[in-house]
């Protein structure tokens, strides 16, 4: 995997989602010397392309100076990397100025609505679709890409038909992610979805976008069906991840992902003791990830989408332990039921397309169908 790391100026965020319990109020914000220790870190750290993605939290909260000053600090003395950078934010916060950045440094945005007004708005609160279409507008306006995450939980998931409707025809891309159980609150599975659930949606998802390849882009579907076709994991989810990813928190630690920021069990080190790859891997998270790969080894080991899952995303596979209320890992993906369904799915229509595209015995040619195949996805240029 390339390499990859993602910065998370404040854990803040001023929305209140119903369904997120990863914010944290009294997060403090990254400085810039933070952003400086960062510098120092990566220079002589590893070689090869690196992305930047700034993260949250709301990543916006650290304000136009922040990245005004960042920006070139971390493009111009990390040059050797190529750095790029990437922002994922409900957008609420953008203004012409920050547009007007972020073109300059071609920054591609990434932001959260979840359908239509009235469905996006009771899960992620009133208010929230007018604030994220009016940061959508200025940023457009400046010419940037967005794309949006639309969160599928256990009452959007009912309307599937009409939050599609509603990407479609506003020409919005789409990645979808399933409202995962709560480690934190009293009520876990208020707003979840179940893996069941989600691999059946991906189904319902898989057959709209056959229908509709031209007008739209369901980046899950393209991962997925480029994962089985490459026979490796093309995001990081299906990939392993480890050593690859890296997240700093406000205060300058680091951790393997965005997803454990605040965990204490997840620090690495500190950004500002310059450690080397060698030393990060001495961690106990370093290690604790490591074990989880080698459980993903042999509980998987018979499972045909192996090479292309590699046992989900670590997080998923978090468990509240309930005597010691710690974190622990001890299976693979929660979701796996889903990644089956769906691996199954496209694997199946896959191998019928193919061997229903042999040239016909006596002659003519092979009838054109309208219809999108698994094989376009799969070949489609990202
Ligand atoms: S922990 Fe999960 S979300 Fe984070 S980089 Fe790894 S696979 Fe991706
Ligand atoms: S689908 Fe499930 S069993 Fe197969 S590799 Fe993925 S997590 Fe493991």
């Amino acid at each position: 995997m390339a390499f990859h790391v993602m910065i998370i100026p404040s854990m803040d965020c001023p929305s209140n989602c119903s369904y997120c319990w990863g914010v944290d109020k009294e997060s403090d914000l990254m400085s810039l010397e933070t952003i400086e220790e960062v510098v120092k870190w990566l220079k002589n750290f590893r070689k090869g392309p690196v992305t930047f993605t700034f993260h949250g939290g709301e990543p916006l909260l650290a304000g136009y100076d922040f990245y005004k000053k960042s920006l070139p600090l971390l493009s111009q003395q990390l040059s050797h990397l190529k750095p790029a950078f990437a922002i994922q934010t409900n957008l609420w916060l953008m203004n012409e100025e920050l547009a007007q950045l972020f073109a300059e440094y071609n920054i591609p945005i990434g932001s959260s609505l979840d359908g239509p007004q009235d469905i996006n708005d009771f899960q992620r609160g009133k208010g929230y679709y007018e604030k994220t279409m009016q940061g959508y507008k200025i940023a457009r306006e400046k010419g940037l890409r967005v794309s949006f995450i639309s969160t599928f939980t256990s009452h959007s998931i009912k309307l599937k038909e009409e939050i599609f409707k509603f990407f479609l025809d506003n020409n919005l891309d789409l990645k979808l992610h399933p409202a995962l159980p709560s480690l934190r609150s009293e009520n876990p599975d208020k707003w979840s979805i179940s893996p069941e659930e989600y691999g059946e949606l991906l189904v319902y998802l898989l057959d709209e976008y056959l229908e509709h390849i031209d007008d739209i882009e369901i980046k899950n579907i393209d991962h997925l069906c480029k994962g089985v076709f490459m026979r490796r994991g093309v995001v990081c989810t299906y990939a392993d991840c480890v050593g690859d990813t890296f997240a700093i928190g406000p205060d300058g630690n680091i951790y393997p992902c965005y997803r454990f920021v605040g965990m204490e069990e997840y620090v690495m080190g500190h950004v500002s003791n310059n450690p080397t790859m060698e030393e990060l891997s001495q961690s106990p998270a370093w290690k604790s990830l490591h074990q989880w790969m080698d459980l993903v080894d042999e509980e998987c080991a018979e499972c045909k989408y192996i090479k292309f899952c590699r046992g989900g995303c670590p997080y998923n596979a978090l468990t509240l332990d309930k005597k010691t209320r710690k974190m622990k890992i001890d299976g693979v993906d929660h979701q796996c039921e889903a990644y089956k369904i769906i691996f199954s799915e496209i694997s199946n229509r896959a191998n019928k397309e193919f061997l229903s595209s042999s040239i016909p015995l006596f002659g003519g040619s092979k009838p054109k169908s309208k219809k999108a195949s698994i094989m376009d996805l799969m070949l489609k240029s990202s």
